[in-house]
């Protein structure tokens, strides 16, 4: 055990949420009851219970279509792209003055550490609206059934309609920025579900939406379960489906829209591999898989759940990450001291452990640093398993929680072999000092993103996207504008 400062407690002040005692749907513009029954909200962190939510019922997603449908047909629809583009910039602004207040609600809601909704979470959703609010007066430069040359481009692409949107609960703020900025830049308007263990920051979004004047039903935010998002998938007035979650959900969904002329992006689950070379900067790389795997409990769908280490330096990096893991301050999320939080739900964490339990039966090693944690609350401590083979579960299956699973290679063509053997294809990260070896092995990789010398870097002006069962469309970059368009 290596010697730690130890800090005193600094917990950012719940007061800062302004949390209230219930929180409504925003149809066409106004905050309303539902028609479903209230959901309870929980901090995962203690389960007490934060705030009553009202589920939207049939009659919700009608009305918010057709809300959606009159603005896209009315003043939305005929507004000038500049003006558009006002609006992204205004909420955007709003985003970061009440910055404060969602990384403390957000954090409450989800279990994240604050220091993650603070300086991840949070920055990046405004930082989404702000880069989506550039493109809105400019896609006819956006090279989609043209030239991408200034000079020859040709009229703006259309916009697809009403978009209905379907987000998890592991980034939640942050995701519904990916979905609403992009839709709106390219004059789409949206019915958007946040998921049932954190929609407080959705509902927040919403104030920020009207108090930015946005008209009414250019943006709906309905709160509920899935009974509320196969409502929204099935709707006859939505003409596009964008869905962030599980693979099995996904499908499901691929399903319905099938046949009935929605258009349909899927961003799904992963199990990244995160490739460290005999010739990497191990401090580095130690930082790196450690970001990749403990950022956000390991609940982000490119999380680096599976570290390829070359064989030379498995042993090595093996004692740097125990040491590593070893300084990791695991308890209240509110601690600015915290590096990781709370998992988001009961249901999480019992996946969680039925996956990891699987990894001891099958035969690999277990590892976690010694820490306490609360007695209350979700609570899972960083887990490294070594000794996996390709066939165990936890190689196989996404946890989507804090638990490592460390595999061997010798030579860059098992490492590929290794790395693309899922049937997943999100994210990979490579770790080496060639610039030439991190060409080829990105070339190589089925991920839709390949990280060199870094992991989990988000950014607006990035496609992000899968392949295989990860799903298929990007979001973000110039390429985020096209699952918008009529293209
Ligand atoms: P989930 O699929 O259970 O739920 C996601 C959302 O879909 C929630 O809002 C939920 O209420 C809704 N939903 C559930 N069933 C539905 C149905 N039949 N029809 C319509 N909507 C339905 O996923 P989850 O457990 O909340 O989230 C974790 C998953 O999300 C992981 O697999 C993770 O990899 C994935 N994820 C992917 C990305 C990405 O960009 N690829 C990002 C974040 C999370």
């Amino acid at each position: 055990m290596v010697p730690t400062f130890e800090y005193a407690p600094a917990p950012e002040s719940r007061d800062i949420a302004r949390l209230r005692p219930s929180y409504q749907l925003f149809v066409d513009g106004a905050f309303r009851d539902g028609a479903g029954e209230s959901i309870k909200t929980i901090n995962p962190a203690d389960e007490t219970p934060l705030a009553e939510v009202s589920e939207a019922g049939q009659r919700d997603v009608d009305d918010a279509v057709a809300a959606a449908r009159r603005a896209f047909d009315g003043p939305w629809g005929r507004m000038p792209a500049a003006e558009r583009g006002k609006y992204l910039f205004r909420i955007a602004r709003a985003i970061q003055e009440r910055g404060r207040e969602l990384a403390v609600l957000e954090t409450l809601d989800n279990g994240k550490p604050i220091k993650e909704s603070r300086d991840v979470d949070i920055p990046t959703a405004a930082a989404h609206f702000f880069y989506y609010a550039g493109w809105a007066d400019k896609l006819e430069f956006a090279g989609f059934g043209g030239s991408r040359d200034p000079a020859s481009a040709g009229p703006a692409p259309r916009p697809i309609g009403v978009a209905g949107q379907i987000i998890p609960w592991n980034f939640p703020l942050l995701l519904a920025a990916w979905k609403i900025a992009p839709a709106l830049a390219c004059g789409n308007t949206v019915v958007l579900k946040p998921a049932e263990t954190t929609p407080l920051t959705a509902l927040v979004l919403a104030e920020i939406i009207a108090e930015a004047d946005l008209p009414p039903g250019v943006v709906n935010i309905l709160a509920g379960g899935a009974s509320v998002g196969e409502a929204i998938v099935a709707h006859d007035g939505i003409d596009k489906i964008a869905f962030t979650g599980s693979t099995d959900v996904g499908k499901s969904i691929q399903r319905a829209v099938a046949a009935s002329g929605k258009k349909l992006t899927l961003e799904l689950g992963g199990k990244a591999a995160n490739i460290v070379f005999e010739d990497a900067p191990i401090d580095q790389a130690v930082e790196g898989i450690v970001n990749g795997i403990f950022f956000n409990q390991g609940q982000v769908c490119c999380a680096g759940s599976r570290l390829l280490v070359q064989e030379s330096i498995a042993d090595e990096v093996e004692a740097a990450l125990q040491r590593r893991l070893s300084t990791l301050r695991v308890g209240d999320p509110l601690d600015k001291n915290t590096d990781v939080g709370a998992i988001n739900s009961a249901a999480q964490l019992a996946r969680i452990r039925e996956l990891s339990d699987s990894g001891e039966a099958e035969g690999a090693t277990r590892w976690s640093p010694a820490c306490d944690v609360p007695e209350r609350g979700y609570w899972f401590v960083p887990t490294v398993f070594t000794n996996v083979s390709p066939a165990h579960r936890i190689a196989r299956e996404e946890i989507f929680g804090p638990v490592l699973s460390v595999l061997t290679f010798r030579t860059p063509d098992e490492a590929i072999e290794k790395a693309n053997n899922t049937a997943y294809g999100l994210s990979a990260g490579v770790w080496t000092e060639k610039g030439s070896r991190i060409l080829a092995m990105a070339n190589r990789l089925r991920a839709g993103v390949v990280w060199a010398n870094t992991f989990n870097r988000f950014d607006p002006t990035a496609p992000f996207g899968g392949y295989k069962e990860s799903g298929f469309g990007r979001e973000g970059g110039r390429h985020g504008l096209e699952a918008y368009l009529d293209v």
